[in-house]
């Protein structure tokens, strides 16, 4: 169709003249020509589908115009690019009334300005933040999504602005948004005038539309600015985008619902799209009559569309002030369950008609976490309503637009028959985050988005106390909270952890932080919870009532949070008067990492040395030690000791500053009794003691362990191990920690020493030790299996059944006969009777469904592959495509890969990932997924980005030789992604030195495995083959003094002393 007119001519120009095409660039110039503005719509799919086509040598171009598909051509000298343009360049016409007044705004505080800026191709500094001339005060907007036809959505924006500084143009935002030039108009509020637009320019690069203007706009003056665009229902899960599922009648339905965060509400109106740009908002919504729309705010009415006959308007309430990533709308045809009504907010929580049932527990436990926070701040929830949506895709786990939390289904359903433990851990837990977000996030957000990790440190750790208020018996405040800390640590001592506070600019570099969010979120949390315990709980909650009393409706950076910290702590006391809150908490943000303590006790034990470093389990030099000379932080010390054990002190008791290289405790006891440093753990640091104390500490645990607080049990088990780890302990003593377990009955500990134990294990994967580790470990876990028992009961106790869990987790991983037994006969059964869910219970589930499948063949995998197709419960989709990716079978494995990315296959798209993450994960799958993310690093999809770090993790982890190293994938993507520095460099510090630990750790457990055996009188020929083992470990170290298989003791006593030697 354009074949032969100027604007063919200059598709084809604009295709030929760049070698490395800019695909958004091209479809732009296009677009200039033909009088409209589009910027391209998923480049990225376009992109794959260019690349699929690559091969062919030759490509399309197909323009659809005014809803007519056209399809020719396009010879590409560049030879490579070959791209499919999906324009919708229609005239739309015009559907809405111009434009209204509307009132001011109460937020007139005038916008601080910030910068950020970004690389230009040409190298030079491009500002992408908007001009600060303008600032949105209400936004009026009207979309006819066409989500039963064609996918177009008929927009209308006005918003209204007030001038903070003379400026004759005005710039928005926008995305994949085409924009009908001529029914843009600017009008003058104070002159009643339209004011004449000159020229209409569109910036790709930094996604602005610029409006320039035939005068200036005079400052303090309001005006408006209206039009009419276009937009399309987009499939990349972000901004406005269409999901499709299966209703109960089988029939294909589509939904249509809102992803702006961080950057992505310009895809869906234009709009001043910066955090700090807060306005009001009046949302129109239309929708066939038998569907439902749903908005931040209240309905406040329905009236039917003009000349549309089955379509209505949905007009919402006018917003509170808020930031535009928080605006929100779905359309639907859900149904919903209402909470009841017990305070000022109505909860209603809309799913699937087929799944609504399992919306209940959401329901119920929803208002109770609201109410908590209400009380907590003092200060209470500004909405009449709040929905929460289960939505069949969703590029996060759940999104806190204000009035309107967004989810996935398995996030948000639960099906007490079926959703594991764990699953409705994770809903409260996600749920209690996000409603979290509406005093931190939504009622006052980060100014940029580097303070991003603010409001998400904040509903993290406030989540845990929401979750805390909501279930108190599953005690997540020890359970939970530490093992976060405690993953969150182990990233963190990779040299390529980020600042918790770092600069960002471009929309990919504001995502990439969300990427990485596990290394900067949840570090925020660690070091917030830490505050409330050097300040005391009070003075933290005052300072933070009164901070959000301050900044509500507006925009605060860390140093306004910690000012109103620091006043509050001043005048309770908590704090002394020359320090402040920002002087402490200075050196946990704008640096990386953590210290580890290190207490060395005198001769006598009754003082101290303290001094602190900063531990890498790794560096780019292959060096694991950054020591005292850059990174020092203040830390609040606290501290017990045997003779007077009291773990609740959990505010200061000492400072150590950054400028101090030691500092001396005194008034220590004796030294034949323990101290104990970093109680509860609330500190955000590890500790590392002299051998003695360590000693000390290791004969309480076997003696009484619970005269030490369970949290500090677990800190003491996971300290050692990383300090092991990273050679800073002697993994004897280390793993000598494990020798009271039998004894401990809490899970914190118990999920601690196995978590720490993976490490291990992968390490030894494929090497002759393996076995002897095998049997160290099954030692190890039986007494725990044996207490707690295969068969679930699903009364009991909630930290019954986590340790449930993990036992039946380990001793079926280590291949103990009975567990193993008990899996397949509890899947054989299953297999017999698929629509009795009470077979197995939710919790062994995983265990089971993966052993089963891992023991059987093609028909166990079959069986399970049709329960996924069939079931209806997200939870258990999920735990069905986990545990299809424990096969052996190398061909089904490389078979569920294909199907999954099979797009025919109804996999949903947000799965995909997971399930490759799943394959990555088995040993025989794993060369599977590192084929796939070397073919096609650049060309996964945006919502699949956020795992792709992930992936490279999980298919790499057990790497534990110089071969494997030289198939990494990721070595040469390592400059161009950040997500990537996670796993590269953890690689090449297994090269340098993970073959020595492994050696190491190897040893050891062949001593262990003597000296444990020892005891119970052990057959000869077991011993001899034990040493067998032992001794081919050590020649790998050429340490290569064999020991003799006939004098027992002797040649433990040799072990000992080679161990130690080295
Ligand atoms: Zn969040």
């Amino acid at each position: 169709m354009l074949r032969g007119t100027a604007t063919f001519g200059a598709l084809k120009v604009a295709l030929n003249c760049k070698k490395r095409m800019n695909v958004r660039a091209v479809v732009h110039r296009v677009c200039l020509i033909m009088g409209c503005y589009l910027v391209v719509e998923n480049v990225d799919s376009l992109l794959t589908i260019c690349s699929r086509r690559r091969k062919t040598g030759s490509g399309l171009v197909c323009v659809y115009i005014k809803y007519v598909s056209c399809c020719f051509a396009v010879q590409d000298q560049a030879g490579m690019m070959l791209l499919r343009v999906s324009l919708l360049c229609i005239a739309a016409s015009s559907f809405h009334n111009a434009y209204s007044t509307t009132p001011r705004l109460s937020n007139e505080e005038p916008l601080k300005k910030t910068s950020a800026t970004i690389r230009a191709d040409e190298g030079e500094e491009l500002d992408i933040r908007l001009p600060r001339s303008l600032r949105p005060l209400h936004y009026v907007i009207k979309l006819q999504p066409f989500i039963n036809g064609n996918f177009s959505i008929l927009g209308y924006v006005e918003v209204e602005m007030e001038v903070l500084e003379p400026t004759s143009n005005i710039t928005l935002h926008m995305a994949d948004i085409i924009t009908k030039n001529d029914t843009v108009r600017v009008f003058s509020l104070n002159e009643r005038a339209v004011v004449g637009i000159k020229e209409q320019h569109y910036d790709p690069e930094r996604q602005f539309y610029i409006a320039h203007l035939e005068k200036q706009l005079e400052e303090g003056e309001k005006y408006v600015l209206s039009m009419d665009f276009l937009g399309s229902l987009g499939d990349l899960l972000h901004g406005f985008y269409k999901s499709a599922y299966k209703d109960i009648d089988g029939t294909t339905k589509r939904v249509a619902a809102t992803m702006f965060q961080p950057t992505d509400a310009r895809r869906a109106f234009p709009c001043f799209d910066e955090p700090a740009l807060k306005a009001t908002f009046e949302v129109h919504l239309a929708r066939e009559t038998w569907m439902t729309s749903l908005s931040n705010m209240p309905l406040a009415e329905t009236r039917p569309v003009e000349g549309q006959e089955g379509w209505v308007w949905d007009r919402f309430e006018r917003s509170v002030p808020m930031s535009t990533y928080l605006v929100a709308f779905v359309v639907s045809d859900f149904s919903h369950v209402k909470s009841s009504k017990d305070g000022h907010v109505q909860f209603r929580v809309w799913a699937r008609r087929s799944v609504i049932d399992q919306a209940k527990y959401t329901a119920s436990i929803a208002p109770k976490i609201l109410n908590f926070y209400e009380k907590y701040f003092n200060i209470p929830f500004p909405l009449r309503k709040q929905d929460m949506i289960a939505l069949p895709e969703l590029s996060v786990q759940a999104m806190e637009n204000w009035g309107l939390i967004t989810s996935r289904e398995d996030t948000l359903l639960h099906n007490p028959r079926v959703s594991t433990l764990a699953n409705k851990a994770n809903l409260v837990q996600v749920i209690s985050h996000e409603l979290a977000h509406n005093w931190f996030g939504n009622l006052v957000t980060p100014t940029w988005w580097e303070g991003l990790w603010l409001s998400e440190g904040f509903a993290t750790y406030l989540g845990n106390l929401g979750m805390d208020y909501a279930e108190p018996t599953w005690k997540v405040l020890e359970t939970l909270l530490i093992e976060t800390l405690h993953g969150v640590m182990n990233m963190d001592s990779l040299a390529t952890s980020r600042k918790i506070s770092f600069p960002v600019g471009r929309p990919e570099e504001i995502k990439d932080i969300f990427d990485v969010d596990i290394v900067t979120m949840l570090p925020g949390a660690s070091i917030i919870r830490m505050m409330s315990h050097f300040l005391g709980e009070s003075t933290f909650r005052k300072g933070l009532t009164n901070f959000l009393g301050s900044f509500k409706y507006t925009n605060a950076e860390q140093d306004d949070l910690w000012e109103h910290l620091t006043a509050v702590a001043h005048q309770d006391g908590t704090l002394p008067r020359n320090v402040t809150v920002k002087t402490i908490m200075d050196t946990w943000t704008l640096q990386k990492g953590f210290p580890v303590i290190q207490v060395s006790r005198s001769m006598e034990g009754t003082s101290a040395t303290i001094s602190q470093g900063h531990i890498l389990q790794l560096s780019p030099e292959g060096r694991n030690i950054s020591n005292t000379h850059d990174s020092k932080w203040w830390v609040p010390l606290t501290y017990t000791c045997r003779n007077q054990a009291n773990f609740n002190r959990t505010q200061a008791m000492v400072w150590m500053k950054d400028s101090e290289d030691s500092i001396t405790i005194t008034a220590l006891p004796p030294k034949d009794q323990w101290v104990i440093f970093n109680l509860q753990e609330t500190g955000y640091y590890r500790v590392s003691y002299d051998d003695h104390n360590w000693g000390l500490l290791i004969q309480q645990l076997r003696d009484d362990h619970e005269v030490i607080h369970v949290i500090n049990r677990a800190q003491i088990i996971d300290d050692a191990m990383n300090l092991a780890r990273t050679g800073h302990l002697n993994y004897t003593i280390a793993l000598d920690v494990y020798s009271y377990l039998w004894k401990e009955t809490a899970f914190l500990p118990w999920l601690t020493a196995m978590n720490n134990l993976h490490y291990i294990t992968r390490m030894f994967k494929g090497k002759t030790g393996f076995g002897a580790l095998k049997h160290y470990l099954l030692a190890l876990t039986l007494p725990l299996y044996k207490a707690v028992g295969f068969d679930d009961n699903s009364e009991d106790p909630y930290l019954l059944k986590a340790k449930r869990r993990l036992a039946v987790e380990w001793a079926c991983d280590l291949g103990h006969g009975h567990c193993l037994q008990q899996a397949r006969a509890l899947y054989r059964r299953w297999m017999l009777d698929p629509a009795n869910e009470s077979i197995i219970s939710p919790d062994i589930k995983p265990t089971v469904y993966c052993h089963a499948i891992a023991e059987g063949g093609e028909a166990e995998w079959d069986f399970a592959w049709r329960r996924y197709l069939e079931t209806d419960v997200s939870t258990e989709t999920s735990v069905l495509l986990d545990a299809l990716a424990c096969t052996k079978e190398t061909w089904i494995l490389a078979r569920y890969l294909e199907i999954s990315l099979d797009p025919n296959t109804h996999m949903k798209r947000q799965d995909v990932a997971f399930v490759l993450s799943y394959i990555g994960r088995n040993e025989m799958g794993r060369h599977l997924v590192l084929n796939y993310l070397n073919e096609h690093w650049n060309k996964i999809y945006p919502y699949q980005k956020l795992m792709r770090g992930e992936l490279l993790n999980l298919a790499t982890r057990d790497f534990n030789t110089k071969t494997d190293l030289k198939n990494n994938p990721g070595a040469g993507h390592s400059k161009q992604f950040t997500v990537l520095y996670l796993t590269t460099e953890p690689l090449q510090y297994r090269k340098a030195s993970e073959g020595h630990t492994r050696n190491k750790i190897s040893r050891h457990v062949m001593m262990l495995q003597l000296l444990w055996g020892s005891p119970m009188g052990l057959k000869p020929d077991i011993v001899r083959y034990r040493l067998s083992l032992a001794s081919s470990s050590l020649e790998e170290t050429r340490h290569a003094e064999t020991p003799s298989a006939g004098h027992r003791w002797n040649t433990v006593t040799v072990f000992i002393f080679t161990y130690q030697k080295h």
